[in-house]
């Protein structure tokens, strides 16, 4: 658990550490990167060695059962990311230990608990066996269009806000369907070799959202650092929030 940097939330919690790589948005991930230096300083969670193809050093998926009551202590709300270093959803984090992470995330009703997936169809194929409480927000990467499917999976879920991140975002979003949907952050990926963002994939999602009446989140352009290019689009800054938080 630490302060957030991530823009749009406040803190991140990680009961679960490590991932493996599964579409092209996680080509240039910056938890397995970090996973390997926290590794080598001998941080306790990032000591398991994932798939040297799929995952890497320090980042094989690992559960945390210590780290899962550290939210109980924290009595200021707050937004908090869960899992920036792995995906909840991953196939070896366990369907209890998910159940005991979402227990957790209920009974702190004062804190507004964001989960991001690429594992859109198992929280899918899981959704009738978690109880989603108010306080919890589930959203999929959507990073190219050949990926729009997560969208269809995650409309399928009761969570209680929906939200997507276009981010890193490799490719138009043409004919993206946001019923359902409440929340869309968008972004370009940033660090050694990013691959840039066109104006137009940003204006096309900004464009959708306005149609569809959601929420849209700016998040930068991306470059050789994440704040090099900035995050104005067409001259203004898209801080939306769904209406159940103060922007
Ligand atoms: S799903 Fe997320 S955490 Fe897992 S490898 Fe891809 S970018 Fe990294």
């Amino acid at each position: 658990m630490a302060k957030s940097s991530i823009e749009w939330t406040e803190e991140t919690w990680n009961p679960v550490t490590g991932c493996d790589r599964i579409s092209p948005g996680c080509d240039n991930c910056y938890a397995l990167t970090l996973s390997k230096r926290l590794k080598a300083m001998g941080a306790e969670k990032y000591q398991n060695d994932g798939n040297p193809v799929t995952s890497g050093p320090g980042f094989a998926v690992t559960v945390h059962p210590k780290a899962l009551y550290q939210p109980l202590t924290w009595r200021t709300p707050r937004t908090v990311f869960v899992n920036s270093m792995s995906d909840l959803f991953h196939a070896k984090v366990p369907l209890d230990f998910i159940q005991k992470v979402v227990e957790v995330i209920a009974a702190t009703p004062q804190h507004t608990y964001q989960v991001l997936t690429k594992r859109a169809r198992r929280a899918r194929l899981l959704a009738d066996q978690i109880d989603w409480p108010p306080n919890l927000w589930l959203g999929v990467s959507v990073e190219s269009k050949g990926l729009l499917h997560r969208v269809d999976e995650l409309r399928r879920v009761p969570a209680a806000v929906r939200f997507l991140s276009c981010e890193p975002l490799l490719g138009p979003l043409d004919g993206i369907n946001l019923d359902g949907i409440g929340w869309v952050i968008a972004g370009g990926e940033s660090g050694h070799g990013y691959r840039p963002m066109h104006v137009d994939w940003a204006r096309g999602i900004r464009d959708a959202c306005k149609h569809a009446e959601v929420p849209f989140f700016f998040k930068q352009w991306g470059g050789r650092t994440p704040k090099a290019l900035g995050r104005e689009l067409d001259g203004e800054i898209w801080d939306e929030y769904p209406a159940t938080v103060a922007s």
